[in-house]
């Protein structure tokens, strides 16, 4: 569906993500430890999956990922291994609302953003919008970024707001 771009900007598109509202649809924000396991598909293809193990145990959130990437270029396979940490706060209606800290260290920073998206850029690991420069794409392409962020909870403007 999505369109081809062969700018050398990466688009949503292209990459893999995993958010924590898909997390707590599938319950695992539910408490204790739990793994589990997805897939995406992008233009109709199974292009990959990701192992995890999420614990919202108190004082110990994290989310444990797991999977092969293969290198788009030399098609070279690495598996991945690595943890980032999860926050939640407290939501409006009850309940308390998820977030991943961005694992990334770009420049020698660690970025530690509060995000509720990770992507798979054009890296090996996850990280936020931010440390991969995602662009948005013409403005006719820009219907897909307003449900991707109502799925997360937020208008395209908090978000243009969030990411400044
Ligand atoms: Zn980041």
């Amino acid at each position: 569906m999505g369109r081809w771009s062969y700018s050398n900007r990466l688009t949503v598109e292209d990459c893999h993500r995993i958010s924590t509202t898909f997390l707590k649809q599938h319950n695992y924000f539910d408490g204790g430890v739990v793994s589990g396991r997805m897939s995406w598909s992008c233009i109709g293809k199974k292009t990959g999956s990701i192992g995890f193990i999420i614990s919202t145990v108190e004082g110990d959130e994290y989310i444990r990922l797991s999977y092969t990437q293969t290198d788009r270029f030399t098609t070279e396979e690495s598996h991945l291994d690595y943890t980032a940490r999860l926050e939640s706060t407290p939501c409006n209606f009850g309940g308390r609302r998820w977030w991943f800290i961005c694992p990334l260290i770009v420049s020698g920073h660690a970025c530690n953003r509060r995000v509720g998206v990770l992507y798979l850029g054009g890296g090996k690991y996850f990280g936020c919008r931010h440390c991969y420069d995602l662009t948005y794409q013409s403005s006719q392409d820009s219907h897909k970024f307003d449900s991707l962020y109502r799925g997360i909870g937020v208008t395209p403007e908090q978000v243009k707001e969030f990411f400044k």
